[in-house]
């Protein structure tokens, strides 16, 4: 049982994963950008235990705006107390921006799941092989998943991989 921090840019989305494990609509699912900009909170009941996600505005690389200032310190204060991060990036379009969430992330020394969310869009598994091993190549964490959000595609199997990554605790929700 424990804390766990969904992270990524804005549109990745985050919202919708975050529905899909709470299996409720708790968060707000939108096209347009910085539509979740506080902490939101769901628990997932397993019987593999119980993970409480928190959902974090986009982190945006364009810190000149002061709520792209603001939505980034409301993600990364969310890391405190945290003890497991899904990232989250786009399977069709990862930005340098990424890059840098990837140093904040491993400079965190939180175990992080690397999700490779929306693999649904894409068609050929060629193109899917190629982009996993970059991705495994450019963001060095031991787990990376490719998942579709939309389609609940690997949501079990990372939803199982959240619970092996938690600390074993006595389940304290209802
Ligand atoms: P957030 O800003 O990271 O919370 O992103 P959202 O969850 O609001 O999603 C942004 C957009 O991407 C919405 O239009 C979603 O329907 C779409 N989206 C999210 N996950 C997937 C996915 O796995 N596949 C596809 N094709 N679209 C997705």
């Amino acid at each position: 049982c424990g804390y766990v921090a969904l992270i990524g840019r804005p549109n990745v989305g985050k919202s919708t994963l975050m529905n899909h494990l709470l299996g409720q609509k708790i968060s707000i699912t939108s096209r347009k950008p910085q539509t979740t900009r506080h902490r939101i909170i769901g628990i997932n009941t397993t019987e593999a235990g119980q993970a409480i996600y928190v959902d974090t505005p986009g982190m945006h690389d364009n810190e000149k705006r002061a709520l792209n200032r603001y939505l980034n310190r409301t993600a990364e204060t969310t890391l405190v107390g945290v003890e497991v991060i899904v990232w989250l990036i786009d399977g069709l379009s990862w930005q340098p921006y990424d890059d840098l969430i990837f140093k904040k992330l491993e400079q965190a020394g939180l175990p992080v799941i690397l999700a490779v969310n929306k693999v649904d869009k894409i068609k050929d598994r060629e193109t899917l092989l190629a982009f996993f091993a970059e991705a495994q190549q450019r963001f060095a964490f031991e787990h990376i998943i490719p998942i579709s959000a939309l389609k609940k595609t690997n949501l079990q199997q990372l939803e199982a991989l959240v619970m092996e990554l938690l600390p074993e605790r006595d389940l304290i929700y209802p």
